[in-house]
């Protein structure tokens, strides 16, 4: 077994620091311009610049996520839009439009991913993009690991498949029911989850009633680790650019712990890293697409699930003080918890400063603005403040 990238999501450059301070080996990022995540925070050019000198501090990587099929009147800014992303000295452009990486291939050296949003399901696909000059594939998600497996044993190309997050009801993301009920284009970064709401079905068969009947659970593929990685895949990828901080620090630091386990003992149960991974949001989980050719919806309701909340996040620390933004008030009638990249560890605040040393009441919290309260030796940079659902 080789050892495989973890690579996690960034929809923003706090995102990409806690993902590469928690576990992740890589993050994928976008530009509002031409990534699938449009309303996503994203990245300016000198917070990618920032972004991808501090993962190379850290021999870790960055890839520039470019999947949205262009239409003509943006082909005439992307070629200028790949000069400055590639001056930033990315690690790969992720790419589904035949057009976007020719252009790409044509104006620069950096390394070019197929985005799974270009359907590739078989080794005549793989290889094709591979003498197209691609350097990985990102597999369509509806691919099973055997699939995978039997790709690999016929092109030796690097291959993404996707191990966590949310799940699409159309194929590899393709789809344009946003287009049609919003006006937004789900291909260029628009979608509005239409899949997810109750619709209708009414036929003679089946009595007037109406579910959730697109809404995709989520994929939680832990437990496939030791056979993605005996099947030779080079990357497993978690989806979830819009996600929190603290989505984006447990998936890091649990898949990170998941992944390592399996190195060194691939029979190792990871039932505890399940059970943990479940505490985030989700639309409660199924096994996608990995080893079996259809997957589940839950009909029955589109909320998210979770049990811990997401309070804030550390930004900085002095001798003395942790300064965390909330990113919602809490009460204290339910004890709260630090994550960091070890661990769970219970958080006891008594007291607590807005930054000018005034005291702070739970009553004066206010979603977004800066406490200061008490350094612990458990306190890191990046730690989250959670406390559970109540
Ligand atoms: S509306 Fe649903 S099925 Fe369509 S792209 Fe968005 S998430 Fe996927």
């Amino acid at each position: 077994m080789g050892i495989p990238e973890l690579l996690v999501p960034a929809g923003n450059l706090e995102k990409l620091k806690i993902a590469l301070t928690y576990g992740a080996d890589a993050v994928y990022v976008g530009t509002s311009l031409f990534g699938l995540r449009k309303y996503a925070p994203n990245f300016t050019l000198s917070e990618l610049r920032h972004g991808i000198e501090f993962a190379h501090q850290r021999t870790k990587r960055v890839y520039i996520v470019l999947n949205s099929f262009a239409h003509t009147h943006t082909m005439d800014t992307l070629p200028r839009m790949i000069d400055a992303l590639a001056d930033l000295n990315p690690d790969a452009f992720i790419i589904s439009d035949r057009g976007v990486f020719e252009l790409a291939r044509a104006r620069c050296s950096v390394p070019l991913h197929v985005s799974t949003q270009a359907s590739v399901t078989n080794a005549a696909g793989c290889a094709y993009w591979k003498s197209a000059g691609a350097k990985r594939v990102i597999l369509a998600r509806e691919v099973s690991i055997n699939a995978c497996k039997a790709i690999l044993e016929q092109v030796p190309v690097e291959l993404e498949v996707f191990i966590h997050g949310a799940m699409c009801a159309s194929y590899s993301g393709k789809c344009v029911i946003s287009n049609y009920t919003a006006a937004r284009d789900s291909n260029r970064g628009g979608c509005v989850q239409s899949c997810r709401h109750r619709f209708g079905v009414h036929t003679s068969s089946i009595p007037r009633s109406e579910a959730h009947i697109m809404n995709a659970q989520d994929l939680m593929g832990v437990h496939h680790i030791q056979a993605m990685l005996s099947a030779g895949i080079h990357s497993v990828k978690i989806e979830g650019r819009m996600k929190s901080n603290l989505y984006v620090a447990q998936v890091s630091r649990l898949y990170r712990q998941a992944i390592d386990r399996i190195l060194q003992d691939p029979e190792a149960p990871c039932d505890d890293l399940e059970n943990e991974l479940a505490t985030v949001s989700n639309r409660t989980f199924s096994d996608g697409f990995l080893d079996r050719p259809q997957t589940a919806c839950n009909t029955q309701f589109t909320q998210y699930s979770k049990s811990l909340n997401f309070l804030g996040t550390v930004q900085a620390l002095d001798a003395t003080y942790a300064y965390v933004h909330l990113k919602q008030p809490f009460t204290t009638d339910t004890p709260m918890q630090w994550i960091t990249p070890t661990g769970t560890h219970e958080a006891a605040i008594n007291t607590m400063t807005n930054a000018a040393n005034t005291p702070l009441r739970v009553a004066d919290l206010k979603p977004n603005c800066l406490i200061k309260v008490e350094r612990t030796p458990t306190i890191v940079p990046y730690s989250i403040l959670t406390q559970p659902v109540s």
